[in-house]
């Protein structure tokens, strides 16, 4: 090893860089194909609303892109806030949301200090924890054979593990991989034990998805706890993971922690703009959750046909049970074209997650999985 590797800080070490998805234009060069699927990043098969597209192409033509962006983001952070209820000094906006939860780990972690989130959990918590050198307490997930949420979060387990020396605990409701959610009344109850000067990210990516019964009352949980953070984005529901944007709602504290570490202009002038117009098509949004919703049930229950268990979810995707190493059955995907998101990286090595597409893309998954399996 050499000394400049040698000289790096001892979390950064000992990281393993995030492995993405494999890009579509790549198996396409592999395979000699052209009509490939990308089932494998929970991005949304409808895309962006159109009249994003329609906001970018007349900004390209007339915006000066040689000045700098809002730094500050006035606009879309007042349509958060709006959109929330809340007062704009409680939204901090992110190059993704998870330009946020390095934020936090910049502010809260170090060495001596200790991350706390579930096993199968979203993946960007143990390599923000790490590369602050500070310590991750995984707490086991519930077990696979638990009658209503295998393999979610187990709070209780949370409370059990508790250390003095966590000052970030990490929740994602619903969950990634999983897709699994957890009730309300367990998150306040959590929120009530948790000490106040620790953060809890409430990382909500998925929460469009999310049924409106089981949604929480974030607002009057931001109002009683001053250490809560609840993160999402735009990359899913709204269709613009390429342009990058995310937000946070937090005490006005925490937002102008946050605000004191981020990048002068972490977000580009062209993303801020399409997720204030994203934001106002709240239609595209009923639209994608509808469809997502009615596609999910369909695939449930092909999946059930074909003698497969996958795990509850409430996000748009599907964390499928194979009941045995799920690597063959990734490589004959990828050998038809379709590539969906191993997860033996979040030891889950027999289970593959599967973002929901459109019914074309679905039936041309069901067709390949039936293929496979016989
Ligand atoms: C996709 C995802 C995010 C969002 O990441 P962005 O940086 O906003 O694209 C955050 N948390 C979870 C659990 C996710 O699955």
């Amino acid at each position: 090893m050499s000394a400049l590797t040698q000289n790096a800080t001892p979390g950064v070490l000992s990281l393993e860089p995030y492995k993405p998805g494999m890009p579509l234009d790549e198996l396409q060069r592999q395979l000699g194909i052209s009509d490939a699927i990308k089932l494998a990043s929970n991005e949304n098969p409808l895309g962006p609303s159109p009249k994003v597209k329609a906001a970018l192409a007349e900004a390209i033509a007339n915006q000066d892109l040689a000045l700098y962006p809002d730094g500050g983001g006035f606009k879309l952070k007042a349509a958060v806030a709006k959109m929330h209820g809340i007062d704009p000094s409680r939204v901090t906006l992110g190059n993704g949301s998870n330009d946020m939860l390095e934020f936090l780990g910049r502010i809260y972690l170090g060495p001596g200090r200790a991350a706390m989130f579930s096993q199968h959990a979203f993946a960007v918590y143990p390599i923000v924890t790490q590369s602050q050198s500070a310590e991750a307490v995984i707490v086991p997930a519930l077990p696979r054979s638990h009658p209503t949420m295998p393999l979610g979060h187990d709070l209780e387990g949370f409370k059990k593990l508790w250390r003095d020396d966590i000052s970030i605990v990490f929740i994602a409701n619903p969950n990634n991989p999983t897709g699994t959610w957890l009730p309300a009344q367990d998150i306040e109850a959590f929120l009530a034990f948790v000490p106040k000067q620790v953060i809890v990210v409430l990382d909500e990516a998925y929460w469009e998805y999310l049924d409106p019964a089981l949604r929480g009352d974030v607002r009057g949980w931001l109002d009683k706890y001053p250490n809560l953070v609840v993160t999402h984005t735009f990359s899913k529901t709204y269709g613009l993971a390429s342009l990058r944007a995310g937000y946070a709602l937090s005490s006005p504290e925490v937002a102008d922690l946050m605000n004191r570490v981020r990048q002068p202009f972490n977000n580009n002038s062209l993303a801020l703009l399409a997720a204030e117009v994203a934001l106002a098509d709240q239609e595209h949004v009923r639209k994608s959750v509808a469809l997502n919703n009615s596609e999910r049930a369909r695939l449930e229950a092909e999946l059930a046909r074909l003698g497969l268990s996958w795990l509850p979810s409430q996000a748009n995707f599907l964390a499928i049970d194979f009941g045995r190493d799920a690597a063959p059955i990734h490589q004959a995907l990828l050998q038809k074209g379709i590539i969906v998101r191993p997860t033996a990286s979040y030891e889950m090595p027999n289970f593959l997650r599967i973002t929901i597409g459109t019914p074309a893309q679905n039936d041309r998954l069901l067709k390949a999985l039936q293929e496979i399996l016989q």
